[in-house]
C-alpha cells in the first residue's frame, strides 16, 4: 500500500487546502524522455499526446480550483483499489455538505450522443465518459461502505475545453459543460461553509490509501541499445552539441547551463529510464555522450550521490 510513500499531511497547516497536489506522473515523464531518444510508433505518440492533453486539461481544472475558497479541500489525481479492482480519480473536492468526485476531459471540438453512445463529429465511435465516471462512482461508494463512510457524494465528468461541443446531448447527464464551470463552482463556493476535523482526517484516510503503480501505464518497450544517448537541453529538450568552459550551450535555444548541473540531470534521466541499470562513472560517460573526459563525470558524481563499492565495482546511489 502506498501509505508510506504518501507527505505527512496538514503540517502546514488548514490555509493549505490542496491536500494533494496535481503533478505530472512518472509515466508522463517517462514517456516524453522516450519520445526524445527513439522513434515511437503512431499510437505511442497518439497516447503520449492524449496524456499531455488529459494532464493540461486536469492543470486548468485545477488552477480553477485553487485558492477559489478556503472552504473546501481538494484531492488530485487520486489511485485507489477496491476489492482488486484499481479506479482513478481526477479530482476529489470534500464541502461541508459532501464530496465531489470530478472526471476532468480535455475534448476539443465536436460530439455527439446517440443513445448511450458517444460519438466524434466524423462518426468515430468513443468511449462513453459517463460510464468511466458510473465505475469510479460505484467502486468509491463500495470503498466507503467499507471504511464506514458516511458521506454524500456527487460525480460529474467536467468538460474543461472552451472548444468542446456536445451535440443532442441529454439534459440530465452528469456533466458540467465548459460555459457552465465558472457558475457551478461560484455556487459551490457561495454554498461551503468551514470543514471541521471529520473531513481532515477523512481526506487524510483517503490519501494514505493512494496507490503509487499505475498499472494503466502504457510504456513502450525500450533497452538501453535502442534508446539515444546524449545531454538534452533543459529548456527546449535539443541534444547538446556544444561545451563552452563549464557550460553546456543549446544550440539551437541559446540556453547555457552549468556542466555539473546538466550532468546531474542526465544522471537523474538515466535513472528513471533504467531504474535497474547502476550509476557508474563509466555508464554515465557513455550516457551524456559529450563531457570530454570521465574523470570530469567522476568528479561530479562523487561530489553529488554517495559511492558504493570499491574500485571498478563502485557505483553511486541517492544521497
Ligand atoms: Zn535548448
Amino acid at each position: 500500500m502506498g501509505a508510506d510513500l504518501c507527505p505527512p499531511l496538514f503540517q502546514k497547516g488548514m490555509e493549505d487546502m490542496i491536500l494533494k497536489k496535481l503533478e505530472e506522473s512518472e509515466d508522463l515523464k517517462l514517456f516524453r524522455e522516450l519520445s526524445l531518444r527513439m522513434q515511437l510508433s503512431d499510437a505511442e505518440n497518439q497516447y503520449l499526446s492524449n496524456m499531455e492533453k488529459g494532464y493540461e486539461g486536469e492543470q486548468a481544472f485545477s488552477n480553477m480550483l485553487e485558492k477559489r475558497s478556503d472552504d473546501w479541500l481538494i484531492i488530485n489525481d487520486l489511485l485507489l483499489e477496491h476489492n482488486n479492482t484499481r479506479f482513478q480519480i481526477d479530482t476529489l473536492l470534500l464541502q461541508h455538505n459532501g464530496i465531489y468526485l470530478f472526471e476532468v476531459k480535455n475534448y476539443e471540438g465536436d460530439f455527439y450522443v446517440e443513445l448511450d453512445k458517444w460519438f466524434q463529429k466524423s462518426g468515430k465511435e468513443m468511449k462513453n465518459p459517463i460510464l468511466q465516471l458510473t465505475r469510479s462512482e460505484s467502486l468509491l461508494r463500495q470503498l466507503f461502505q467499507e471504511l464506514r463512510i458516511n458521506i454524500p457524494k456527487k460525480a460529474y465528468v467536467v468538460f474543461i475545453n472552451p472548444e468542446f461541443t456536445l451535440y443532442q446531448a441529454p439534459r440530465d447527464l452528469p456533466v458540467i459543460f465548459p460555459s457552465q464551470l465558472n457558475r457551478f463552482l461560484e455556487q459551490l463556493k457561495n454554498s461551503s461553509v468551514k470543514l471541521n476535523k471529520k473531513y481532515l482526517s477523512f481526506a487524510e484516510k483517503l490519501i494514505s490509501l493512494h496507490q503509487a503503480d499505475n498499472p494503466y501505464a502504457r510504456v513502450p518497450e525500450y533497452d538501453y541499445e535502442r534508446v539515444g544517448r546524449g545531454i538534452t537541453c533543459e529548456v527546449c529538450s535539443s541534444f547538446i552539441t556544444s561545451i563552452k568552459r563549464d557550460y553546456i550551450v543549446c544550440d539551437v535555444c541559446g540556453d547555457k547551463e552549468l556542466i555539473d548541473t546538466a550532468v546531474i540531470r542526465n544522471v537523474y534521466i538515466f535513472k528513471r529510464l533504467f531504474p535497474n541499470h547502476k550509476v557508474t562513472t563509466n555508464t554515465i560517460y557513455e550516457w551524456c555522450h559529450i563531457i570530454p573526459s570521465n574523470k570530469t563525470i567522476r568528479r561530479i558524481l562523487s561530489r553529488n550521490f554517495i559511492r558504493k563499492g570499491q574500485g571498478k565495482y563502485s557505483y553511486y546511489v541517492d544521497c
